[in-house]
């Protein structure tokens, strides 16, 4: 389970263009394959939501969008010439559009310098039954699994979609069954299973550490189930060698 900490002139680099630009960062890794994924949060760096497992920063006025984001995060990615790139946003409940335009506006950008966009990936986080235990009350799991749906449907052909559940928040086994085979009827092609870690004690406890047999009985059984590719283990986040996903799930 130990992983190497990100180095080397690479990051260096893009650490310095976040920096320059302004832009937010949650994640920056190297897979084991070579596949270097950086993941960029847009609509600012503080959340109008307090989920109870994230660390992020949380404010009910957060300042308002940086109108040049859109544009910097299509700069930063065409001059990095990572594999693949993930964006993630906070929640903007404190905009009329809750964030949309600007998003839209990135996505332009992006499209406008022949950057591929190719799987849309919204979080149900948990199990349906712990929903308004673990994210914000504004969260649910027929909104999310709707997105999903919705994605699908208007999603050109060839656009994967993905989400990914925490395990370790008191769910079950059987919870975690029923909760995969809605997500497999909402048309979801990858899912990935993750250990929730408690980041402070602010934080909800863990309830559990599953073990890794577990991780890899629901990566079968997900397989069985039909889902183009299942990422499961303690250490497997959301954004977590996202780009190996994407590429295997396009390969198998
Ligand atoms: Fe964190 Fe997203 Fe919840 Fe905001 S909505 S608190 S960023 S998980």
């Amino acid at each position: 389970m130990k992983q190497t900490i990100p180095g080397g002139s690479k990051y260096a680099a893009i650490k310095a263009k976040l920096r320059e630009l302004k832009l937010h960062t949650v994640v920056l890794v190297r897979g084991e394959t070579g596949t270097a994924t950086a993941t960029i949060m847009i609509l600012g760096d503080t959340c109008t939501r307090g989920c109870r497992f994230c660390n992020v920063k949380t404010s009910r006025t957060p300042p308002p969008p940086d109108p040049d984001e859109p544009s910097n995060v299509a700069e930063a990615i065409a001059s990095w010439g990572l594999d693949y790139v993930v964006i993630t946003s906070v929640d903007r409940d404190d905009l009329d559009d809750q964030g949309s335009n600007h998003f839209a506006e990135t996505v332009q950008k992006l499209k406008g310098r022949n950057i591929w966009i190719r799987c849309f990936r919204p979080n149900i986080e948990t199990v349906e039954e712990l929903q308004g235990v673990v994210r914000d009350r504004r969260a649910n799991f027929e909104q999310s699994i709707g997105v999903l749906k919705m994605a699908k449907s208007y999603a050109p052909a060839g656009t994967l979609t993905k989400t990914s559940i925490m395990l370790g928040c008191g769910e079950t086994p059987d919870q975690v069954l029923s909760t995969m085979e809605k997500v497999r009827a909402a048309g979801v092609d990858v899912v990935t299973f993750g250990q929730y870690m408690r980041p402070s004690k602010r934080h909800m406890p863990v309830s559990e550490y599953i073990t890794p047999e577990a991780f890899e009985k629901y990566r079968s059984v997900g397989v069985e189930m039909g889902f183009r590719y299942v990422a499961s283990g303690p250490m497997v986040r959301s954004s977590y060698k996202a780009g190996e996903f994407y590429i295997k799930s396009m390969i198998d």
